[in-house]
């Protein structure tokens, strides 16, 4: 197996949940972990060893629904034993880590270089086009007093634009959302015709495809929530091209496994980060 090339500001580690994807600017700030389809995340044993590995005794998981509710966890305070249904999850809880899974779809880390409270958010198509990540952000906002220039954002494996096509439902879906025209035409790119598409008798309409940047379009929503664009790192893995490492519903179907997505809050919210 090897390992896909990242950008500088991820690197790959061999660890005891397999190899995992980490983010060095997020590192500074929260102690974090993509994992890939070594570990399948089929038993509560895989999900320990998920959390001995980041120390804790404890990652909460929700019931992901492609939406925008969040689920919080707060220091000090009892946790609910009941699994929400949210793709939202934030913390400032240090003894617990918070963990989306995802096979395509977007995961999304978030941390406050300031308190120290994470986020960890899943964005398929539907939530992107819900506003996942920003919802993401509001809530770190709200909840712990976040403000969005001091976040660090990383953006994990997901299906790229590359393997992504998409039917132009999902323009119109994005458009009810309410997102502005320029925004959608950013998101959706356009394949060129295929060359034998004439022969075939396609209709003009049927020529071209669409296809989604949907890590880009949760990368925009972050700025747009004030996020600055060079504390995002998105490590532009598409899970459908390397299907050794990663996993991809639409590559494999329902034989596809689960990436997870998993932080854990700074203990000490008063420390000061290293400037990043
Ligand atoms: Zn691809």
């Amino acid at each position: 197996m090897t390992l896909p090339g990242v950008p500088e500001s991820f690197y790959w580690m061999q660890s005891p949940c397999g190899p995992v994807l980490k983010c060095r600017p997020l590192e500074w700030v929260a102690d974090h972990v993509f994992t890939t389809r070594e570990l399948q995340l089929s038993s509560a044993d895989e999900w320990r060893r998920v959390g001995d590995f980041l120390g804790v005794a404890a990652v909460v998981t929700s019931n992901q629904v492609h939406g925008r509710d969040v689920a919080t966890s707060r220091r000090g305070l009892p946790r609910a034993l009941v699994r929400q249904d949210a793709d939202v999850l934030v913390s400032d809880d240090p003894d617990v880590a918070i963990a989306v899974r995802a096979a395509d779809c977007v995961p999304l880390l978030v941390a406050d270089s300031s308190t120290g409270a994470v986020a960890a958010v899943h964005a398929g198509w539907r939530g992107t086009a819900a506003g996942a990540a920003a919802a993401g952000v509001q809530a770190l906002r709200r909840a712990f007093g976040a403000k969005p220039e001091h976040l660090v954002a990383a953006i994990g494996p997901s299906i790229g634009p590359c393997c992504y096509e998409v039917g132009s439902d999902l323009v119109d879906a994005f458009a009810a959302a309410g997102y502005a025209r320029h925004v959608i035409q950013r998101w959706f790119a356009s394949r060129p015709p295929r060359r034998d598409a004439a022969r075939r008798g396609l209709q003009p309409q049927a020529r071209t495809s669409l296809r989604l940047d949907v890590a880009g379009a949760n990368r925009d929503q972050l700025m747009l929530e004030g996020v600055p664009e060079g504390k995002i790192y998105a490590c532009g893995l598409c899970a459908a091209m390397h299907l050794d490492v990663l996993t991809s519903y639409r590559a494999e179907k329902e034989k596809a496994g689960r990436l997870a997505a998993v932080i854990r809050a700074r203990a000490d919210s008063r420390q000061t980060p290293p400037a990043i």
